[in-house]
């Protein structure tokens, strides 16, 4: 009973609280005040996905589909064309639509693509109140991987499915006229 009096009339409780709360004063801070500060991102982060260019502008995808199979939320779709130009053979996709609404940042469309043409950045900020902004085509595909060429290249060199320009070179898909210049 005493010790009941005693306890409520030092306010124990209220003096075990603030030795707690100052005790967090000497404690280092973990907050970050985002987004004034933004935490380093690795080269393996799943952001916004990318369409690449060759070193010389040539679009490196040739439109496959191999990337909108592999997708296992159907967000993907390619249409593909393929040209005779002089003596020319070229195949591309005309039209690449990616719902980002869908996607669930698994990769496994840029493991599909057998010529490295898709990849993934660090670009998360693209919150927006309009749905449709969502829907990434082919131009601002390509724009997102002239914007962030740097970070794209090191999400393939960090997943293994790239090393260099020299390597991605060896990727690129040779059309039979490349190959064969006078053959037609
Ligand atoms: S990251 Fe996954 S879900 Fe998103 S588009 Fe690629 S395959 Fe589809
Ligand atoms: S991005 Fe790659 S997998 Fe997809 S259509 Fe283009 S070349 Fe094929």
């Amino acid at each position: 009973m005493v010790k009941k009096l005693l306890h409520n009339i030092f306010f124990k409780e209220i003096l075990k609280g603030l030795k707690q709360t100052f005790s967090h004063y000497f404690v280092p801070e973990v907050t970050i005040q985002y987004p004034h500060a933004k935490l380093p991102l690795p080269a393996t982060h799943r952001g916004a996905l990318c369409l690449l260019n060759y070193e010389d502008g040539k679009e490196r995808c040739v439109g496959c589909d191999l990337c909108e199979a592999a997708c296992p939320s159907h967000c993907i779709k390619v249409v593909s064309v393929v040209e005779e130009k002089d003596n020319e053979v070229i195949r591309y996709a005309s039209n690449f639509d990616i719902d980002i609404t869908k996607c669930v940042f698994c990769g496994f469309c840029v493991e599909a693509c057998p010529v490295n043409a898709l990849a993934m950045t660090k670009m998360y900020e693209y919150s927006t109140s309009n749905k449709r902004d969502l829907i990434f085509d082919k131009n601002k595909l390509y724009k997102i991987g002239e914007t962030c060429y740097t970070e794209a290249k090191q999400y393939l060199v960090a997943h293994d499915q790239e090393e260099d320009d020299q390597v991605a070179s060896e990727y690129r898909y040779r059309f039979p006229s490349d190959l064969h210049p006078d053959s037609n």
